[in-house]
């Protein structure tokens, strides 16, 4: 790819260098000229009136790719110590509602050992099929086989969509396995949608620091890959559903992989479980200093929620990193969050703004918390928090 400059249309208006965010063109002589710090984004091309700046987008070595061939919505399920990872329900969720709008079908690829008795269950999620690769060493990751192996079977199957978890190892076999069919990933998504004009997938992800939420899509290329952070999506009721199962077998030993695990060593479990809370009371620096948070403790004692907070309030020592809501956080969906003292930064919004029901307690009505609250309380959280304490007291004694 290319831009140049063609100067004998160039007015030297300098629209382009107002469009550019890289600092990648300047106007010398009146007369535009692209600088090394151009990364090709195409920002000016459109910026110009006189049609002078030249984009040549000849894709070097890029295969064309037949896009009618690929039909299907892909969601590939990881496992640890024989549980499915609970994001793989919650994308079969969101995978359905794709697929639907594609009129395709929905697909659930499992790449283990031993999980004949659990696919009965597994089928009550949405999908239409589970391909289920049996092999005994799939029984743990194996980065390099889950990748040969899922590239294998995107490759004969030609699905259009793919959603993979973005967890630890869903995180690392994906980019792999795009770089291997030449496929665009979009990792961290926290919307994807299907363009009605083109069919394509609409992928939404934060960028630029999370101040930007950016849609990405991969028109020329299949499948269009995006890793999902777990608690993005719901997982969806459990229906029962008449679901064709291929069982593959592959017959991989140790031999066939470059690494070999040694010992499976259990991660320590966080103390809080945010992810699959139903209620979460959340701090932020409002609360003022960390022997404030016992006020957001007793909130969360007096309704049986767990506790989060904003990344300042982990920087501040306030509470706990794995409490941390948000972008850098974890992505939360309660039935109910109720968030004290914190602004509503996009970086907070993105790990909870799915959550059934927010309640907002901030004393200035014009915190962009609000914007996303189903209802909004704006006062002082030191006087708020005690009066709502004393109601619930109430109303839960009455009940007694
Ligand atoms: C790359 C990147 C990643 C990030 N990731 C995350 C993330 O994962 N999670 C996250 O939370 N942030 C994240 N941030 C930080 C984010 O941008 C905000 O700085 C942060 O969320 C602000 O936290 P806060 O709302 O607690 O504090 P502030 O923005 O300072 O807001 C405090 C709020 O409290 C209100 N308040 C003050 N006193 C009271 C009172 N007595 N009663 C009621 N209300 C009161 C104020 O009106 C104000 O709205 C990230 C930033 C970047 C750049």
């Amino acid at each position: 790819m290319s831009i140049t400059v063609d100067s004998e249309l160039c007015s030297g208006c300098g629209a382009c260098v107002a469009s550019c965010p890289y600092g990648g063109i300047e106007v010398i002589d009146d007369k535009a000229c692209i600088t090394e710090d151009c990364n090709l984004c195409g920002a000016c091309v459109e910026a110009c009136t006189m049609d002078a700046i030249i984009w040549t987008k000849e894709e070097v070595g890029i295969e064309k790719v037949d896009l009618s061939q690929y039909k299907g919505v892909w969601v590939i399920a990881e496992h640890y110590k024989g549980n499915i990872h609970k994001v793989a329900y919650q994308l079969l969720g969101k995978g359905r509602e794709l697929a639907d709008t594609l009129h395709v079908s929905l697909t659930l690829v499992i790449l283990g050992d031993a999980f004949d008795d659990q696919l009965e269950e597994l089928s009550m999620y949405g999908a239409d099929e589970i391909i289920y690769v049996k092999s005994k060493i799939l029984k743990n990751y194996y980065s390099d086989l889950y990748t040969k192996t899922l590239t294998e079977l995107i490759t004969e199957n030609k699905p259009e969509i793919v959603l993979i978890g973005a967890t630890a190892t869903g995180r690392d076999f994906a980019p792999r396995v795009a770089k291997r069919l030449n496929a665009g990933l979009t990792a961290d998504c926290t919307g994807l949608e299907i363009d009605p004009k083109t069919n394509n997938l609409f992928q939404t992800r934060p960028t630029f620091g999370g101040n930007i939420m950016a849609t990405i899509r991969t028109p020329n290329s299949r499948p269009q890959m995006a890793t999902v952070r777990p608690g993005t999506f719901k997982k969806p009721e459990a229906k029962k559903r008449k679901v064709n199962i291929r069982q593959i077998d592959y017959d991989y030993s140790e031999k066939d992989s470059v690494t070999k695990i040694v010992k499976v060593i259990n991660r320590e479990k966080s103390k809080v479980n945010l992810e699959d809370a139903e209620i979460i009371v959340a701090g932020g620096r409002g609360v003022g200093k960390k022997e404030n948070f016992k006020i957001i403790e007793e909130l969360a004692e007096a309704i049986g929620a767990e506790i989060g907070g904003s990344r300042v309030t982990v920087e501040l020592n306030w509470i706990p990193q794995d409490q941390q809501v948000g972008q850098t956080g974890k992505t939360v969906t309660p039935k109910l969050y109720i968030a004290c003292g914190i602004s509503g930064a996009i970086q907070h919004l993105v790990g909870m703004e799915n959550s059934d029901i927010i309640v907002a307690i901030n004393k200035d009505p014009s915190a962009p918390i609000f914007n996303v609250a189903h209802y909004g309380i704006v006062g002082d959280l030191h006087k708020v928090i005690p009066a709502l304490i004393e109601n619930i007291k109430k109303v839960k004694s009455a009940e007694d």
